[in-house]
């Protein structure tokens, strides 16, 4: 297997007339989370309706597939996978038809144990069709005789470990589950359909609520499988022990959209404090601060607020890079970056630049901006990141590359500074990114920072 590392959205919502329609808009305002593959099951007098595809959820419906997807429940799911194979077989919400009904599933997050579950499964005589770590919970349901479906989960869920947030769709139910750690986010809100009464719509972020116009009504807890049927919402508890709790928090330097509430706090707050924090922790003398554009933004306007440098977008992005160009036949330098990023040599000809971005993960991309900020006339470019340097790869849902390629597992800061070609080069502290986020290392998964891991991780089984 090849390693499975997914970034993910996931969208449901129970009794609503345009159910599809609001599940292709909540899936539209969270098309950040992934971007590989769409789909959409809704649920129709007990049988499912399913439309899934290869691409942005733009391209994968259109009008006459919503028409189709009819029903008052729905759930959808975007997706980016680092791996190649049956792609196809892969797109989720994965759905089934099991001895208690058909089952439809999105799921975002990593079940670290996936390889160890599906061996048994195996041996049991589960066929799989696709290669995702997702699969093993349809068939660890399938195996269960009960028809209580809450049962069911929670019989099956103490068997996988790692994160999930999850959506599943049963023939009379719309079920939303949020890991023990609360890794990733999950939140639950009621959209009004008229007449005073509303829909329940469950979401991976809150700015999807904000586009169709549902109310937030809380956060799904860690732990907690909540189920919405006809009579209302239910709350039930996944058995076993309690866990130490985990929120991603990557989820706020650099995952979740700004608009977002994640885990109770404004994601753009606490990126800003982030900067705020890197100013007082990595000051330097400047003429100006300038964000990488967009992931940098909220922090370098926390950075410039803290240290009285002024703002200014010295960097320019294109919004419009599709996910294929073509490129021109003779080599133009940093080409790959100069297409979506464009230095204003008027801004910052002849200035002391600070450069903020969020994070910085190979090294690569930085080293081609600060080429083109210095091209652009820069006297002296200061890089400065909102996050502590990245030396774990994630096992929990975000998409990072192998340790071999983080470079700050491999480099120290003086090395990453002369590879990316900045005068000076700092990072937030582990210390300034929690209390950034009003947290401490107890509640919050940090492992791709500080090596912690929450679960045991063997690598060859993920
Ligand atoms: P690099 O250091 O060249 O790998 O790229 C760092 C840039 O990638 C930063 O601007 C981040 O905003 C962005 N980034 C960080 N983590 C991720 C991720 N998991 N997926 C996509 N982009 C990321």
């Amino acid at each position: 297997m090849h390693s499975w590392h997914e970034e993910c959205a996931i969208f449901g919502t129970w009794g609503d007339p345009e159910a599809s329609r609001m599940t292709y808009l909540g899936l539209y305002a969270q098309q950040h989370r992934g971007q590989e593959s769409s789909g959409i099951v809704s649920l129709h007098e007990g049988a499912q309706i399913v439309h899934k595809g290869m691409g942005l959820v733009g391209d994968v419906f259109h009008e006459s597939d919503l028409q189709r997807l009819v029903g008052t429940a729905a759930i959808g799911h975007n997706r980016y996978s680092t791996t190649g194979g049956s792609l196809q077989d892969n797109i989720q919400p994965l759905s089934a038809e099991l001895l208690n009904g058909p089952v439809a599933i999105g799921h975002n997050g990593n079940f670290v144990n996936a390889q160890a579950v599906r061996d048994e499964l195996k041996k049991k005589g589960s066929i799989f069709q696709g290669t995702n770590d997702t699969e093993c919970l349809l068939h660890l349901l399938a195996h269960n005789r009960s028809d209580d479906m809450i049962k069911c989960l929670q019989e099956a869920l103490p068997q996988l470990v790692g994160a999930y947030s999850l959506v599943i769709l049963t023939k009379d139910k719309l079920i939303a589950i949020r890991d023990p750690f609360g890794f990733r986010p999950l939140v639950l809100g009621q959209r009004p359909i008229g007449d005073g009464s509303f829909s329940w719509v469950v979401a991976s972020e809150t700015c999807a609520f904000d586009l169709i116009g549902a109310k937030f009504v809380r956060e799904v807890e860690p732990g907690e499988i909540v189920s919405i049927d006809n009579k209302g919402a239910h709350s039930a508890r996944i058995l076993g022990k309690p866990q130490r709790l985990a929120k991603c928090v990557f989820e706020h330097v650099y995952f979740a959209r700004p608009d977002s509430q994640v885990f109770g706090l404004s994601v753009y707050e606490s990126r800003k404090r982030m900067g705020e924090i890197l100013a007082i922790e990595n000051p330097v003398p400047a003429d100006m601060v300038v964000p990488v554009p967009d992931s940098g933004v909220p922090a370098a306007i926390g950075y410039s607020r803290q240290s009285g440098l002024p703002f200014e977008l010295g960097i320019i992005r294109n919004h419009y890079i599709g996910r294929t160009f073509i490129q021109p036949s003779q080599s133009i330098r940093s080409f790959g970056v100069k297409i979506k990023l464009n230095p204003q040599s008027e801004v910052i000809r002849g200035k002391r630049v600070v450069v903020v971005d969020d994070s910085l993960v190979r090294g690569t991309t930085s080293q081609k901006i600060i080429r083109l900020i210095r091209a652009a006339g820069a006297k002296e470019v200061h890089f400065r990141i909102a996050s502590p340097p990245t030396t774990g790869p994630c096992y929990y849902g975000v998409d990072t590359p192998r340790k071999s390629q983080l470079i700050a597992a491999q480099h120290s800061i003086e090395e990453i500074r002369e590879f990316i070609d900045a005068d000076t080069l700092s990072y937030l502290s582990v210390e300034g990114m929690m209390k950034a986020v009003h947290g401490s290392e107890k509640e919050f998964c940090a492992a791709c920072f500080d090596g912690n891991y929450p679960t045991p991780i063997n690598e060859e089984n993920i």
